[in-house]
């Protein structure tokens, strides 16, 4: 491949993710996005919400066949001139760790808000994930057609609560059933509402300059209403701005409604505009940029099996720099071994077929039979580790509990790999010889039990306990780390990988020994 040729296929990708809380719309605009991509012939079919079970389609069979749903887990599209990779980022009771290492992997993040509601927590905390990388953001304000809040003051909820200024792109005309579509402030032009055609990709009626009469026509008093107002918001916030943009500090906005399929079309060219080519990451020794030739890339996330018939796993790659061809040689770095890869999955929305090369900004699934793990970098054979993929500080603690005590062995040696996977935490206190399983969401105590059950034979229950969070503590200085342990000694715990962590029973608990212990560091994340 011509060098020309190579750097146009790195510069032609763009990858993201959705933040949002659940329910605010991310599963439907998934599937209009699709539509455009023109990956599925018709939107609707990404899962059947009811049931939570993945539709049917052709391109699906091979991953049910395997008993692991991994498709909706990266969907590769063409917009445009643009090839898109959109990373899932599972939310519902399936809201994991791999939500926020997810958010790691990607060169941009699309934040989507039910404009009835504003900003709510789930997406306060996927904000601040992507705050580590200082991604930046495009937002979506959805539901229009709905009775929604104040476009101006859900703006400026953004603005104070989320730390990021906003940019309007478009600007809504009017809401619920009067939504009669959106004006581009960059465009200068309106582009018309119709409702009932939310399936299909629309015809739109244009029409150009803000002071055209064909406006009035069209939307009667609603004209002078956006000509009026349109002044105030222009005031009231920010021109966009695309170093600012790309630097995390300002969102450029988009508002529509995603069931009625008007507004994400705007949002893709947006995306596709202005949000980065494949970005450079970090490592231990050196910056590595995507269009350097040589392979390189890390695991951010591993999925596995829940049927015990089929053992296997998916480890997610992020590629890096380079190019992945079929059968190539990689190095993974952490236990110094070449291995060949000739099956790694790719994810080419409705091309199953195409599996024989993948470029730097994409994602590729390994094959793993447990000598993956989380952060673990592979290379074209030199020895450096990327950083920034954490652990994440769980936010929801449980003891747990053999039914068979002889089988205490088994549990910590089953944990402690899980933990390496990142399937959840563990850690074990100082005091007790407790062991407590935290994790990010819900879902994935259950994945552990059944886990456990199944791959190392132990039985395992759960008992509530009153932890409220955890920290990993370090510091510079032994002798102060080691009065530290004494005096803190009934908080402090090992995690799976032996780090030194402070258990928290109560927030308050916890200020309060960052204020007694203010030579310690309490950290958030971990690094892998
Ligand atoms: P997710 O939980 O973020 O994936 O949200 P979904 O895409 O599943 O949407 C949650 C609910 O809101 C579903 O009933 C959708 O049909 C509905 N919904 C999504 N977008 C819109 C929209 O633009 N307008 C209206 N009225 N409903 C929407």
């Amino acid at each position: 491949m011509a060098n020309q040729d190579f750097l146009n296929e790195i510069n032609k990708r763009r990858t993201f993710a959705i933040i949002s809380h659940p329910d605010a719309g991310k599963t439907t605009i998934t599937e209009k996005v699709l539509l455009f991509g023109q990956a599925l012939q018709k939107a609707g079919t990404v899962k059947g919400k009811k049931s939570g079970q993945h539709a049917k389609s052709d391109w699906m069979e091979m991953e049910k066949d395997r008993g692991i749903s991994i498709t909706t887990s990266v969907m590769q599209f063409p917009y445009r001139d643009c090839l898109v990779n959109l990373l899932d980022t599972p939310g519902h009771e399936d809201f994991s760790e791999d939500t926020y290492r997810t958010l790691t992997a990607v060169d941009s993040c699309l934040m989507v808000i039910d404009t009835a509601k504003g900003v709510e927590d789930r997406t306060i905390k996927l904000m601040e994930v992507t705050r580590l990388r200082d991604t930046p953001i495009i937002t979506f304000m959805n539901k229009m057609d709905r009775d929604t809040r104040d476009p101006m003051e859900v703006m400026d909820e953004v603005e104070e609560v989320l730390k990021i200024k906003c940019a309007p792109i478009t600007w809504p005309i009017g809401m619920g059933k009067e939504f009669k579509g959106v004006y581009n402030i960059l465009d200068d032009e309106t582009i018309l509402y119709q409702s009932g055609q939310g399936h299909t990709i629309q015809e739109k009626r244009v029409i150009k300059g803000l002071n055209n009469p064909e406006l009035d026509a069209a939307i009667g008093n609603y004209a002078d209403d956006l000509r009026e107002e349109l002044e105030l918001v222009v005031g009231a916030s920010h021109e966009f701005d695309h170093e600012a943009f790309l630097k995390g500090e300002l969102t450029p906005v988009f508002f529509g409604t995603a069931l009625g399929n008007f507004g994400v079309d705007h949002m893709l060219d947006g995306l596709t505009k202005w949000a980065p080519t494949p970005l450079p990451r970090t490592t231990d020794v050196r910056d590595v940029a995507a269009t350097e030739e040589k392979f390189s890339g890390f695991v951010f996330k591993i999925q596995a099996n829940m049927d015990p018939k089929h053992r296997d796993r998916i480890a997610f790659m992020r590629i890096v720099s380079g190019k992945y061809s079929k059968g190539m040689k990689m190095r993974q770095v952490r236990i110094g071994k070449d291995v060949k890869i000739a099956d790694a999955v790719t994810f080419m929305a409705g091309d199953r077929a195409n599996v024989e090369e993948a470029f730097a900004g994409d994602i590729i699934g390994l094959h793993n039979h447990g000598s993956i793990q989380i952060g673990d970098t592979f290379t074209a054979g030199e020895d450096m580790k990327f950083t920034g993929i954490p652990n994440f500080a769980p936010e929801l603690f449980r003891r747990i509990r053999l039914r068979d005590p002889l089988k205490a062995k088994q549990l910590q040696k089953g944990l402690i790999q899980l933990s390496e996977e990142g399937a959840v935490q563990v850690f074990r206190p100082f005091n007790s010889n407790d062991m407590i399983v935290g994790a990010v969401g819900v879902l994935q105590f259950e994945v552990v039990v059944q886990r456990l059950k199944t791959e190392y034979n132990v039985d395992a229950i759960y008992e509530p306990i009153s932890v409220a969070t955890a920290r990993w503590c370090t510091c510079d200085n032994p002798r102060t780390l080691e009065q530290f342990e004494k005096k803190a000694y009934d908080n402090l715990a090992l995690d799976g990988g032996d780090n030194l962590t402070y258990i928290a029973p109560t927030m308050v608990n916890l200020s309060l020994a960052q204020e007694r212990h203010p030579d310690i560091e309490f950290h958030r994340t971990r690094e892998h």
